[in-house]
């Protein structure tokens, strides 16, 4: 029998990590971060003074970089990158190095060794229902207003929310228009609404849709 896998994808700030953590715990499941992996790329990448947009060099690291992570951490070559995987200049850095092919097929085999070894689990990123799991059980695209997601980052990370707005619209606009996987929405996702509703809700609403995926099966 294929592992049960929930595929959870949508823009930079609906809320995916806080939904997929909450939703692993309740179903008593793994939880796979893969925005992680690619911010791990990115802080090696810079780390070394490489440019985010040397296409060979990148592919380079990517191949050699060795990750250990969990649900709440990443240490990248033996370093605890946890924090710093989250700066600004990762920020602006990061959907260069994701449009790289080279990266993006080492990621996928990663992520695809990691559900094997896992035996299943929630996956969270821009290409886990198109690309990674195209036969995931569960396709969750989440979303949520510009001006809410905008509103969480500053929450988490401070800084000022109409300049937090627009790199994440410039983000956004390079993860969905890269040529190799790029964010869209699957036809077979649920797309669900983070807005306003809370943690809660939206966990016991994904609960209820993978009841009735798995009990169709
Ligand atoms: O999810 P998070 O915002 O941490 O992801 C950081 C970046 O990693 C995204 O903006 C995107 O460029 C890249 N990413 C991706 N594919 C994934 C997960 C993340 O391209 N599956």
């Amino acid at each position: 029998m294929a592992p049960l896998v929930v595929a959870i994808d949508g823009p930079a700030g609906a809320g995916k990590s806080t939904i997929a953590k909450a939703l692993a715990t309740a179903l008593n499941i793994e939880y796979l971060d893969t925005g992680a992996m690619y911010r791990g790329v990115t802080y090696e990448v810079l780390r070394r003074g490489l440019e985010a947009t040397d296409v060979d060099a990148v592919a380079r690291v990517a191949r050699e970089v060795k990750f250990e992570q969990s649900a709440t951490s990443l240490h990248v070559n033996g370093v605890d990158a946890t924090t710093a995987i989250r700066t600004p200049a990762v920020d602006a850095a990061v959907s260069h190095v994701a449009a790289n092919s080279a990266v993006r097929s080492e990621l996928r085999e990663r992520q695809r060794e990691w559900i094997v070894s896992h035996g299943g689990g929630v996956v969270e990123g821009r290409d886990i229902g198109s690309v990674v799991f195209p036969d995931a059980t569960l396709k969750v695209y989440l979303v949520a207003s510009p001006m809410v997601r905008a509103q969480r980052r500053v929450a988490q990370h401070g800084g000022d929310v109409n300049e937090i707005a627009r790199a994440i619209a410039e983000r956004d606009e390079r993860d969905s228009t890269r040529d190799d996987s790029p964010l869209r929405q699957m036809p077979d996702a649920v797309v669900v609404d983070t807005s306003e509703r809370s943690i809660g809700a939206v966990v016991e609403h994904i609960r209820e849709l993978l009841n009735e995926k798995t009990e169709e099966s």
